[in-house]
């Protein structure tokens, strides 16, 4: 009954387990099932629900304090669902950092046997389909390193140039909006509020002029190298490293510089 993902059957046994439980707080991934399955439940058990979570903390009366952006991203607002229980949230992958394992720390996992009648769920599945590329998608929200490219790159065909420099670090491309909205990049690529979180260890972004709705996306990385020619770009200002110059000259400089260390044997020094 569970084994792939229908709505209804996941739907029951979330409420059964509330109903059973009352937990106060619910937290779920912003994966494709976890936003299909908070939303339900929020609705079901008449509580409220926040997506896309990128901050969560307790307060000293047990309410959830969810932070997210809104208003198009221009602030971080802290959500509080403190008349109803339980207080849910999801938080999309890579937006938090993993916390060290602590030593000796173990939980109780409890099994509880529910299902309901088959007949019940209007949906079967009768086959499922693999797709046959995704080996071979690049999953940027776990890249450790990322050249991205904007609306600076000014067409398809420069991203050749990006490519390059990715391939000499070990990197993966990614993209602001602006990019994937004129069909430069593909959506899996973008960077961002309505695109992937990534944290990686170093971050290139080349002609993105850095909107905050980009940095809610790529703000954590441990490294940020900004290119742009306008010195006033706010990338600039969550950049660790900023080259101000025509990305046309400076990234094809870079990659030849990186294949010329590396041809002297400092590879461990580019990485
Ligand atoms: C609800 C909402 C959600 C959004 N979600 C996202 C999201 O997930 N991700 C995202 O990225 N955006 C998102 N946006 C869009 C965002 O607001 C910006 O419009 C977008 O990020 C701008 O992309 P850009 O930096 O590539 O383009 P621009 O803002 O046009 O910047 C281009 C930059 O390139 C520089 N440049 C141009 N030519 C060169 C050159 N030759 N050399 C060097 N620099 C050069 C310019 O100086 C400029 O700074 C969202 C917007 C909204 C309203």
């Amino acid at each position: 009954m569970y084994a792939n993902y229908r709505t209804q059957p996941y739907l029951e046994a979330m409420c059964h387990l509330i109903e059973q439980y009352k937990p106060e707080v619910i937290l779920m991934g912003a994966t494709g099932m976890g936003r299909d399955l908070a939303g339900a439940v929020a609705t079901r058990v008449g509580t409220g629900l926040t997506a896309d979570c990128t901050g969560l903390d307790i307060d000293d009366k047990r309410n959830l304090m969810q932070t997210r952006p809104a208003f198009g991203g221009n602030i971080m607002a802290t959500i509080m669902c403190d008349k109803y229980r339980p207080q849910m949230s999801t938080v999309r992958p890579h937006v938090m950092q993993m916390p060290e394992p602590l030593a000796g720390a173990d939980g109780e996992i409890i099994k509880v046997d529910f299902s309901i009648p088959e007949e019940q769920v209007s949906v079967k599945i009768l086959e499922v389909i693999r797709d046959g590329d995704s080996k071979q998608k690049i999953d940027i929200g776990g890249a450790e390193f990322i050249v991205s490219g904007g609306r600076g790159m000014m067409g398809p065909e420069n991203f050749a140039l990006l490519k390059e420099l990715a391939d000499e670090l070990g990197a993966v491309v990614g993209a602001s909006r602006s990019a994937v909205d004129a069909g430069w990049m593909p959506h899996d690529r973008q960077v961002g509020q309505t695109g992937k979180t990534v944290r990686p260890k170093i971050y290139i972004a080349c002609g993105i002029s850095g909107a905050i709705q980009h940095l809610v996306g790529m703000q954590d990385a441990d490294l940020i190298i900004a290119i742009n020619r306008d010195k006033e770009a706010p990338i600039f200002e969550v950049a660790h490293y900023g080259i101000v110059g025509d990305l046309f000259k400076v990234v094809p400089e870079l990659t030849q510089n990186i294949r010329e260390l590396k041809k002297q044997g400092c590879g461990a020094r580019v990485k």
